[in-house]
């Protein structure tokens, strides 16, 4: 069905299909080539990080992190329920055992102050999600990491270009990882990254990018041939889409720009329906510069939150429900999730709604949402 209004929407900026062709025709569209290159060293400079690798999707940083970190059957990893999949999936693959701890009710990410009591000896990971690009409270989790000696891996898919304390989100723990699929701030259809913030996992972090082998210090003349040397996979990304992403990373203040216009239009036209009880609006984090990765409301319960989305559909505009909680999943359940077991993210779960939101949408068409959501408590 083609919504009026849909819930996302692809988009160019800038020079997206100009550079496209400029790779094509520099002949070489492999990885690895002029774009990939391009993209790594913008985000290294703009974001302070230590080292990034492009790769194909978030999903596949995630792995490559699982991998880096050494994961294995036996150790335990801990996580929000309220996430992606493929946070939970990359330490799955691994054999790890999982543990999903519940979000905190004001900014939906991870809830620090349980974390301490589900960690155990056989703690590996802790994988922090900043939620709607707003940060999670990484002191407490960083500390903790000191303490009981695990590795912190930030699920910053939503969270590129947004900052805790000043520093970017993806650069604070072990390892960070980006998305950029189209549903994602700056986007290239599928594509990530993976942040490599610790000396110790640099080289093996390309090894294992490319197939387990060192091609890459082949080709900066460090080694003469290159040779199977380790585990991997093929993680990297072709340089066609590093083109399209590259055209996005110069455009990425004025993104940014743009999508706090919206963010700011739906928050100051919905607060009158949220001073009148009928929904909470996002609440930040002092300590977090977010980057209006998305714009959220809570209903009172299930049914109307239902009710809304239905509304809303009818008049051609696509608004969506967001995670099922992970632990209450058919693989969930087989670790033993339990329905009750993590109230904030169960609740959470069946009233948020979130609406359209995508670079080229109009005042006129968030007028009509908010419009329509008027209409909808009115009658
Ligand atoms: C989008 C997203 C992912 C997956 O990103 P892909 O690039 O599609 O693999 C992982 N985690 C979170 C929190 C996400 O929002």
């Amino acid at each position: 069905m083609n919504y009026r209004i849909p819930f996302n929407k692809p988009f160019i900026v800038g020079k997206e299909l100009y550079y496209i062709a400029q790779a094509v025709l520099n002949g070489r569209i492999a990885g690895d080539a002029l774009y990939t290159q391009k993209c790594q060293a913008f985000m290294e400079n703009a974001f302070d990080a230590r080292k990034i690798l492009l790769t194909h999707s978030c999903t596949a940083a995630l792995e490559m992190a699982a991998l880096l970190g050494g994961v294995e059957e036996g150790d335990e990893v801990i996580l929000p329920s309220y996430t992606f999949v493929s946070t939970a999936n990359a330490f799955y693959l691994r054999g790890a055992r999982l543990k999903f701890i519940d979000i905190r009710p004001d900014n939906l990410n991870m809830d620090e102050s349980a974390l301490e009591a589900a960690v155990t000896s056989k703690t590996k990971a802790v994988v922090p999600v900043h939620y709607a690009g707003i940060g999670c409270d990484m002191d407490v989790i960083m500390d903790l990491a000191a303490k009981h000696d695990f590795l912190v891996i930030e699920d910053a898919a939503q969270g590129v270009n947004a900052t805790y304390k000043g520093r970017y989100l993806g650069t604070i723990g072990d390892f960070g990882t980006f998305s950029f699929h189209e549903t994602k701030n700056y986007i290239c259809g599928e594509g990530g990254a993976l942040l490599v913030n610790n000396e110790e996992h640099a080289l093996r972090a390309e090894i294992i990018r490319e197939k387990g082998t060192n091609r890459s210090q082949f080709f900066r003349g460090e080694v003469d041939k290159y040779t199977w040397v380790d585990v991997g996979s093929s993680f990297l990304p072709s340089d066609m889409l590093a083109a399209f992403l590259y055209a996005q990373l110069e455009n990425m203040d004025k993104i940014n720009a743009r999508r706090a216009e919206i963010y700011d239009y739906y928050f100051e036209a919905l607060k009158p329906l949220a001073d009148a009880g009928r929904m909470t609006l996002p609440a930040g984090h002092p300590d977090c510069v977010g980057n209006h990765h998305l714009f959220y409301i809570i209903l009172e319960d299930d049914e109307t939150r239902d009710g809304l989305m239905h509304y809303l559909k009818s008049h051609g505009i696509l608004a969506v429900f967001h995670y099922l909680p992970l632990h209450l999943s058919p693989v969930g359940r087989r670790m033993g999730g339990e329905t009750g077991s993590l109230p904030v993210t169960e609740s959470v779960s069946g009233r948020l709604l979130r609406l359209p939101f995508y670079y080229e949408l109009t005042r006129e068409e968030q007028e009509e949402v908010v419009g329509r959501i008027g209409e909808f408590f009115a009658e």
